[in-house]
This record gives structure tokens, C-alpha cells and sequence, in this order.
């Protein structure tokens, strides 16, 4: 085995602030956020758990299996700057050398390359990414219809270009060459447990280490399934254009003038707009009791000389699916109550809730001229009685690693590992039918899984409801898998047509009935839901409205002999209250998914959308039990909870079912 450390900051008596690589990253989003970057005052979503982020996005596997594609690098492994960059100069002495995580510094820039190699006069740059790449389709990915570089490659090839940008400072004599490393979903992966091989283990602190299995260090595993991409026509490019970041605009290598010259200070003033919508430096409710500090609150109070509780009853940015808040802003509003119809230019529909309607309802909420749903009625009930019972509610768990765990498969290919699935009669009996949970270490779980669930609802023709579209696109790429799958299942044909009963196609309907995208989104808005249509936020919010699930699901026989069946609870109380009379979120009522504070941050990460991305707490527990890391006690005890907390999935959709069918006779 070998280990690299990939990830080791230790700050020693050199420890001088420079602009790096992820300061740049960073700074070309909003140079304001260096101000906030390095204080530990301020909370950063994106500051996560290495060990969390290593196994949700498999960044430092890749960074790993890279390595491989180059026998005989060098690691430089000195500890603070001025040793880093010593040492990777001795090497670069050399005619010809190989350096992994090589440090170059230029006045106050500093990098540390992924991979450099020196043939020569020629230094070629290696930057390895996690981002999902298809080499069959190669430029298309990166250069849009219009010929420009597209947003979602822009921040990897600005990464590449301040390296570049820094060697050739470093470097002016030398020819610099470079390069995206990343998975290629073109290839298919020939052996089996490939990702257990990069085995992901927690250092003490907050660091990751990658113990490499001996049997990759041939490369020909991270040749299959790793494409070096040389980006220098599009760094070119993008170097040409402005740089734009946040509010602030120039030119490329201005841009890194502007930004290495401030990096002791001063702090770029805030220039508020859309930007800020997604900004990292923003307290959770638990950060802020602790006394962390929110840099997004700070910037728009400074800004708008405002207390710090003059924003109370939300902002501009909490308007659902809003993107003109730069324009508002520059009116002089951002607070929510302040806002009028022409601000989000409110167009009503007779027949849904468009959506600036749902807009101006947040801004009505804010001013507490809403305190009740407001929804379509006619609609709604209209929407409500088209289904066949019994019905069927369906939640899927899936994962999509960056590295295969299976042989046979590609890189971010889909999934599917658990389904749960509660059954509505139509006297109203209700019963958590099925579940199935599949995890077995190297077994490709999809048809498996798949065949499960087509034997769960075969019993009848009943609609089969679940919340978005994930569920339908899931079952898309399933198919797509049956049809290409060079292992062929012997009931295929029966596998593709059970597909084909749920997702429909040009004649039938299919049997999928999505309640949340397709019915409560535009003919639903709940107060206390921020606009949003998230299962998670809906259920919260009609249980405070629904009598009927008040006396439901108020009393402990949820899993008990004369209330409703379930797999994994026993006389479970779903309704029940806290010290001041309010409803808590059920979620709430379920012990944390992972049993560890630092894993169980992945729900909250997945609401908000930092840095592990939606559905990382899933993939994390998929990685997990795949992984050797868990001892068989933790292991069944996080199926378990898995097993719980898909079950409420399916049972939030029930009871939100039976909520809107309640909202529906009500005056
Ligand atoms: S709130 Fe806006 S201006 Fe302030 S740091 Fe965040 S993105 Fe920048």
C-alpha cells in the first residue's frame, strides 16, 4: 500500500498570505469573500469536513488515481512554503522530472500543480478534476452554441489558467503545456471494486488520506478510466474575455494584479447582486447561537446601513427562482416586506401559480398578509381525483460515484441502491408495504433493485406518486443501462416494459404521478416554506394547517397492531410538539443518519446546497457501506437508518397527499 497525504496545510513561521489557488477560485466568485475566507469568525458552508466531501464528491480518489497514470513522480512532501518551493526548485534543476503537487511562488502568487512535468524546455501542467466529462463528446461539453466557454467548465479552466498564468511568470523561457484530468463517462471500468481500491481514511484534523492499492500502480486502471484533456485553446480564450467576478470586471491578468495586491488588504467593499444568492459565509442558526458570524448578514447591513435585524423577515433573496435581484437591489431594496408587484413583475395565471405569483406571495408572507395555503382549489381537487387507487408512493436513494465501485460501469453513472414504498387504499388504509436495500460491497444494485420494486407493484394498475423528477429520470437511465448492458439479464424484456408501464411513452401515460413538481408547485404556496416546494420544507408546513394529521399521526400508532403497518417503527408518534406548542419537523424526530456530527452536517449541506452537492448524504452512505471503513455493528446500524429515513420519505408524501386532499374542502 501507499499513501499519499494529498491535502496537509500546515501554516509554520513562513506562513505569509498568498494568493493560491483556492483564494483565486474564491476570490473570482466575489473578491469580497477574501475578507472572510481566512477568519475563523466567520462561518463558510463551504469549510466542510475533508472526510465528508472525499467520500460525497470521490475528489481525492481521482486525485489518486492520477498519480497512477504517472509512475515515478515525486511528491514534494516539505512542510511550509519556503521548504515546498526549495525543494520542488532542486527537483526542477533536472532535465527531465516528474512532480506531484509541485509549489511555484511569484511575488505572492503561489500554487501547488496536481501534476508537473519538466521534458526539457517544456512544462506541462496536469490539473486533476472530479468533474464528470465524456470524451466522446469532447469540445461540445466546454464551448456552447454561441462559441463561448460554457459557465459550468468556466471556474476548472479559470483554475487551470491562474496556474498557467503563474508559470509562465515562473517560467518565461519554457514552453508551459496544459491539462484537465477527469473520469471519462466514455469508458467502462474492467474490474470490479476499483474505488474500494482508493481507500478513503480519515488523518487526524480534518484531513484525508488515499491508501492505493498496489494493483493500480501499472496505470492501466486510471488509463481507462481517466481522460487527459489539453485545454490550452480554451484557456485562450477565456483568458481573453473579462473576467468577471461577482460585481467587480477585468481583464485577466489585471484581475490577478488587482486580487494579489489586496491580499493583506484592503478588503474589496461589497458590491451586492445575484452573486450573493448562493454566497458560502452564511451562519446556520446552530453556527450563529455558537457565536460564529454571518459575512453575507455583515456585507448587506454595511451596505444598506441597516441593523442586523432589519432583515428578519427575509430578503430578495429568499424569492423562489428569482433572478433579478441585482436589478432590485440597485433600486435600493433588499428587504422582503419592502418589494412591490413591479419588482418581480407579478403576472397572474387563472389556472397555476405562476411563478412571480409565487413570488409576491413570499413578499405578502413577509409583510403577514398571508398566514394561510393559498392554492388552485379547483385544480388542485381536480389534479387529486385523477388517480387510480390503490396508490403507490415511491422514494428512490441513489448515488452516482465519480469512480465505479462495479465492473462494467462508467464513471457517474447512475445508481439506484434503495427504494421504500407505502401503499394508500382508497378507504384510507395506509401501509409501509416494501422496502429493499441493496449494499452489497462490489454487487451492482440497479436491476436488482429494479426487479424488487416491479414485483412491489405488480399487484394492481394503481398510480404510483413520487415527489420531482428524479424518480422518473432515474428509471430512464435504468433503461438506458438495460438496453446497452453487455451482461444481459434474462428477464430484461419484462424489466424494460415495467419501465415503460411507469414512465409511459407516445400513447400511454404511464402510471408515475409526480405530486411535487407537477401538482403542489404551481397550484400550491404554503406559508413558512420560502417559496419552495422541497418535501422537506412542504410537510412542515401542512401539518400545521391539517387537522386530520394532527389526530392521525398525533397518537403512538404508527408500527403498532391496530394502526399503521411499518417496517421499521413501533408504535411511533409522528406529531409531536415542543416547549413552545409547535409542531416539530418529523425529520427531526429521526436520529441523525451516520451516527457521527461530522457526516450527519450532509442534510443540512444537501438543503443548502454548498459543498457537498444535492443528494451527497445518500452517496456518502452508499460509499460508506461499500467502503470497509464501518465495523459490522455501525454498518447495520446506518442500514438501518437508512432504511427509517427512506421510510419517511414515503410517508411525508402520504401525509402531504392527504393534507392537499384536506386543504381542498376547506373554506
Ligand atoms: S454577501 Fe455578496 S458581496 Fe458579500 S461576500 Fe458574499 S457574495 Fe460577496
Amino acid at each position: 500500500m501507499t499513501v499519499y497525504i494529498l491535502r496537509h496545510r500546515i501554516f509554520g513561521a513562513d506562513a505569509m498570505r498568498y494568493l493560491t489557488k483556492s483564494r483565486f477560485n474564491t476570490a473570482i466568485t466575489c473578491p469580497t469573500k477574501l475578507a472572510y475566507l481566512d477568519d475563523k469568525a466567520f462561518a463558510n458552508a463551504d469549510r466542510s469536513n475533508e472526510f465528508l466531501k472525499a467520500l460525497a464528491d470521490g475528489g481525492h480518489q481521482v486525485g489518486a488515481l492520477a498519480k497512477c497514470l504517472f509512475p515515478g513522480g515525486i511528491e514534494i512532501s516539505a512542510i511550509g512554503h519556503d521548504a515546498q518551493v526549495e525543494q520542488t526548485n532542486a527537483l526542477l534543476s533536472e532535465d527531465n522530472v516528474l512532480i506531484f503537487e509541485a509549489a511555484i511562488r511569484v511575488g505572492r502568487l503561489f500554487i501547488r500543480a496536481d501534476l508537473l512535468r519538466k521534458i526539457g524546455t517544456t512544462i506541462e501542467l496536469y490539473e486533476v478534476k472530479a468533474k464528470s466529462f465524456d470524451s466522446r463528446e469532447s469540445d461540445k461539453l466546454i464551448i456552447g452554441a454561441k462559441g463561448g466557454i460554457k459557465s459550468d467548465f468556466k471556474p476548472y479552466l479559470y483554475d487551470v489558467a491562474f496556474q498557467r498564468h503563474v508559470l509562465r511568470l515562473a517560467f518565461p523561457q519554457a514552453k508551459i503545456v496544459t491539462h484537465l484530468v477527469m473520469p471519462d463517462k466514455a469508458k467502462l471500468c474492467s474490474e470490479s471494486m476499483l474505488a474500494q481500491r482508493l481507500l478513503i481514511k480519515r488523518t487526524d484534523g480534518s484531513g484525508v488520506e488515499i491508501e492505493i492499492d498496489e494493483s493500480l500502480r501499472d496505470g492501466i486502471l486510471a488509463n481507462q478510466m481517466l481522460h487527459i484533456l489539453p485545454v490550452d485553446k480554451f484557456l485562450d480564450q477565456l483568458t481573453s474575455e473579462t473576467l468577471n467576478a461577482g460585481r467587480y470586471a477585468w481583464a485577466f491578468v489585471d484581475g490577478i494584479a488587482e486580487l494579489e495586491s489586496h491580499i493583506d488588504g484592503p478588503t474589496f467593499p461589497s458590491r451586492i447582486g445575484n452573486h450573493c444568492k448562493s454566497c458560502e459565509f452564511r451562519a446556520t442558526k446552530l453556527e450563529a447561537q455558537q457565536g460564529m458570524r454571518d459575512g453575507q448578514l455583515n456585507c448587506w447591513t454595511q451596505t444598506f446601513r441597516l441593523p442586523n435585524d432589519a432583515l428578519a423577515q427575509g430578503t430578495v433573496f429568499d424569492l423562489y427562482s428569482f433572478n433579478k435581484a441585482s436589478e432590485v437591489i440597485d433600486s435600493g431594496k433588499i428587504a422582503l416586506p419592502d418589494l412591490e408587484t413591479e419588482d418581480v413583475k407579478l403576472k397572474s395565471e387563472k389556472e397555476k401559480i405562476s411563478l412571480s405569483h409565487r413570488q409576491w406571495l413570499q413578499c405578502e408572507e413577509s409583510r403577514g398578509a398571508i398566514d394561510r395555503p393559498f392554492l388552485i382549489k379547483d385544480v388542485l381537487a381536480e389534479k387529486l381525483e385523477d388517480v387510480v387507487y390503490p396508490l403507490h408512493f415511491i422514494d428512490f436513494e441513489t448515488a452516482t460515484p465519480a469512480i465505479p465501485f462495479h465492473v462494467g460501469r462508467r464513471p457517474y453513472e447512475q445508481l439506484l441502491f434503495q427504494f421504500s414504498h407505502h401503499r394508500l387504499d382508497q378507504d384510507g388504509r395506509i401501509t409501509h408495504v416494501t422496502q429493499h436495500l441493496d449494499s452489497r460491497p462490489g454487487e451492482f444494485p440497479n436491476f436488482d433493485v429494479l426487479r424488487e420494486l416491479s414485483q412491489a407493484l405488480s399487484d394492481d394498475n394503481g398510480s404510483v406518486i413520487h415527489w420531482w423528477n428524479h424518480e422518473r429520470t432515474v428509471l430512464g437511465k435504468i433503461k438506458d443501462q438495460l438496453i446497452e448492458s453487455t451482461d444481459v439479464p434474462g428477464d430484461r424484456d419484462q424489466l424494460v416494459a415495467f419501465i415503460d408501464s411507469m414512465t409511459g411513452g407516445d400513447e400511454s401515460k404511464g402510471r408515475l404521478v409526480d405530486l411535487g413538481m407537477r401538482i403542489t408547485l404551481p397550484l400550491v404556496f404554503l406559508p413558512g416554506t420560502k417559496g419552495s416546494s422541497s418535501i422537506k420544507k412542504v410537510l412542515p408546513a401542512l401539518l400545521k394547517f391539517s387537522n386530520q394529521l394532527k389526530e392521525r399521526y398525533g397518537k403512538p400508532s404508527y408500527g403498532s397492531a391496530e394502526g399503521i403497518p411499518s417496517l421499521n417503527f413501533h408504535d411511533h408518534t409522528w406529531i409531536q410538539y415542543d416547549d413552545a406548542g409547535l409542531i416539530r419537523d418529523p425529520y427531526s424526530l429521526l436520529a441523525g443518519r451516520f451516527n457521527d456530527p461530522d457526516l450527519d452536517g450532509t442534510e443540512e449541506a444537501d438543503e443548502n446546497n454548498s459543498a457537498v452537492a444535492d443528494g451527497g448524504a445518500a452517496m456518502v452512505a452508499y460509499s460508506l457501506l461499500q467502503s470497509n471503513l464501518l465495523s459490522p455493528v455501525a454498518r447495520k446500524e446506518l442500514e438501518r437508518q437508512l432504511l427509517r429515513y427512506c421510510e419517511l420519505d414515503t410517508l411525508a408524501m402520504v401525509m402531504a397527499f392527504q393534507a392537499l386532499q384536506e386543504q381542498t374542502s376547506v373554506n
